[in-house]
């Protein structure tokens, strides 16, 4: 090619770089994805296996053994990662719980370990990764029975449990995307989380949750890792390409919506990976750590093995040698694209407003029919970022589950997709940058009316 043809591309390109980037990979984000180690898990989760027991009531003091050596492990890791990485406890003192069976027998300091990486353009907006530290071993196997809470525990919590799968596996993904991803700057802020007393009632996770909404903090996701590390079932099922997400109902909850984030991206990065959405919030009658925070309004899913080995969880036998490291890796792999892609991307435009009627407060959606009254006329209000490319224009059915069509729009602040029934059609809007980053989606969801109260004498 000749020197000028390929100056005249160069120039063209800088011209008009808006359109050229919508899904093309981040060369950042692949090079998180590519960062992340096995070496680095295997070491993790050797590590934690040999704590001997991280079950809440076990020893906080003993240097070698017990949750309190656990934690601090963890927080050292933390920081020694990057000096810009903000570790802390987040420390609670527990009153015991009476009840038969009860997990908190007495009272007992819980500690989750936090490290904040800054953001830089929208440091209010948070991304969190986490997944629980703690262990617990029951009397029985898990799965026996769908009534939450009936197998009672082991009793004695300094006891061998060495929770490798569940959940080393999940803490063994926090920690190693803190480690490589604190070598980078993002836009939002990036939290790491490793919870603990998730065994006893998702304690640590409802808590943190309960003071952030308190706080009236910005939290745009949350990425929750539980049993991950299991790629063969008691069966004998093996699939080791596959992770399931599990997300909380409707269809256009912001967890749902995170849940379609996490499968657009993630299978965009670490294409050997099927990223399997479930709706529904979490396994049939078993919890985890993302729901507290789903509770609370935030979005917030579960990655989780499809194929548990209930023989293994909760007993003694969810060992290092029960695990699968190289299934870990590629899940924490999804886990680094997710989160690496939505702390650089940018805010999602709004499609909504709260407006006075009656003295009430109510959303109003900005979605139209026009003024044929027979089109779909979407606005959108944003502050776009100053590496700003566009917007894409989703729709889908409203019975089909993913978006089925979309339409980059450039930099505009409206668009009309002519002569089709906005009742039929659930619609989304997001922004794009120049370096192909994504945002959220957001639905125009038609709410509810609100339920009117008739008096009569
Ligand atoms: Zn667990």
């Amino acid at each position: 090619m000749s020197q000028h043809l390929l100056s005249l591309i160069v120039l063209i390109c800088l011209a008009f770089p808006c359109t050229a980037q919508y899904k093309l990979l981040n060369p950042q984000v692949s090079k998180i994805v590519a960062s992340v180690s096995e070496e680095r898990i295997v070491e993790i989760l050797k590590k934690l296996e040999n704590f001997g027991t991280r079950n809440l009531l076990s020893s906080q003091t003993d240097p070698v053994r017990g949750i309190g050596a656990a934690r601090q492990w963890i927080y050292s890791q933390f920081r020694s990662y990057n000096s810009r990485l903000e570790v802390r406890y987040d420390q609670y003192k527990l009153k015991k719980i009476t009840e038969p069976n009860s997990r908190v027998p007495r009272d007992v300091d819980l500690y989750n370990v936090v490290a904040v990486l800054p953001g830089k353009v929208h440091p209010e907006q948070r991304i969190i990764i986490s997944g629980h530290y703690d262990t617990l071993v029951l009397t029985g196997p898990t799965g026996n029975s769908t009534t939450a809470g009936e197998t009672p525990p082991a009793g004695d919590p300094n006891g061998p449990e060495p929770g490798v799968t569940d959940n080393a596996s999940g803490t063994a993904c926090v920690m190693e995307l803190a480690r490589v991803m604190s070598q980078y700057e993002f836009d939002k802020t990036v939290v790491f989380i490793a919870f603990a007393g998730e065994e006893e009632g998702l304690l640590g996770s409802s808590l943190y949750a309960a003071k952030a909404k308190k706080a009236e903090q910005q939290i745009e996701a949350v990425l929750n890792n539980d049993i991950i590390g299991f790629e063969a079932s008691g069966s004998g099922r093996i699939e080791n390409r596959r992770v399931n997400v599990f997300s909380d109902d409707p269809s256009d909850s912001p967890s749902r919506t995170l849940a379609r984030y996490a499968r657009e991206i993630g299978e965009r990065y670490v294409p050997m990976m099927k990223v399997d959405t479930v709706f529904r919030s979490d396994r049939v009658s078993r919890g985890g750590d993302h729901t507290p925070f789903a509770q609370e309004g935030f979005a917030a899913v579960r990655l989780s093995s499809p194929q548990e080995n209930l023989a293994n969880e909760h007993t003694t036998t969810d060992t290092f040698s029960n695990t699968s490291p190289a299934y870990i890796t590629r899940v924490t792999k999804v886990n680094g694209a997710i989160a690496a892609s939505l702390a650089w991307a940018p805010m999602a435009p709004e499609t909504s407003e709260q407006v006075e009627r009656g003295g009430r407060k109510v959303t109003r959606l900005f979605l139209t029919r026009g003024t044929a009254r027979s089109d779909a006329v979407l606005k959108w209000k944003h502050s776009p970022d100053k590496d700003h490319a566009g917007y894409v224009v989703v729709m889908r059915s409203t019975t089909s589950p993913f978006w089925e069509r979309e339409v980059f729009v450039g930099k505009v602040a409206e668009f009309t997709v002519p002569d089709v029934s906005i009742d039929e059609w659930v619609f989304g809007v997001k922004a794009v940058d120049l370096e192909g980053n994504e945002s959220l989606v957001s639905p125009y969801v038609p709410l509810g009316r609100p339920k009117r109260v008739v008096e009569v004498y």
